[in-house]
């Protein structure tokens, strides 16, 4: 353990390998992914196009499990909803981003509820406006439009998904490229 220094140089920017969270803290590059360890903090830079975040942090509470698991979807989506809460992995993470990357997130999930919810108006409109024989087909694309809706504002809201989580490292994706030339490689 270090003591308070007040003469020591600033740390936000530069902290990229060891942070004070812990001796054993770091954030790294692998690939095209970056790896840090749950505790660490990440630099106050944009993680989607390394522009200065001016201290705009974004709190994201990341959970991954093993891709197979999804199979369990085709058997029975409640066991693999029980399952996946068993086995995931969960991280809790702060990452910066810059006012336009927060402007598009928000964009981008406003846009997933307003299509969702389009999908909605769509299942009930049809299934009480419109002769039987249409009704049928109108309420599937309702469901298609809403799933779209969804998926849509899912992957929106997401900033840099999980590769890969285990009991100490977190493995992110969708890291701009230039942020990542900053870290240290990952040894
Ligand atoms: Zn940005």
């Amino acid at each position: 353990m270090s003591e308070f220094n007040p003469y020591a140089p600033p740390r936000a920017d530069v902290s990229f390998g060891r942070t004070p969270a812990g001796d054993d803290a770091g954030v790294w590059k692998c690939g095209k992914l970056l790896v840090m360890t749950k505790d660490a903090a990440l630099p106050d830079r944009c993680v989607r196009c390394n522009q200065p975040a001016d201290g705009l942090r974004l709190r994201r509470n990341l959970s991954w499990h093993p891709a197979a698991w999804f199979l369990l979807l085709a058997m029975s989506p409640l066991l693999y909803i029980i399952v996946a809460l068993i086995v995931r992995k969960t991280a809790k993470i702060e990452v910066g981003l810059c006012e336009e990357h927060r402007a598009r997130r928000r964009r981008a999930i406003t846009m997933g509820w307003l299509v969702s919810l389009a999908g909605i108006a769509l299942m009930l409109g049809l299934g009480v406006a419109v002769p039987d024989q249409y009704t049928g087909m109108g309420i599937l694309i309702g469901v298609v439009i809403l799933f779209i809706g969804i998926l849509y504002g899912v992957i929106g809201a997401q900033v840099t998904p999980p590769k890969r989580i285990d009991k100490r490292f977190v493995w992110l994706s969708r890291v701009s490229p230039d942020y990542l030339a900053q870290l240290p490689a990952w040894g």
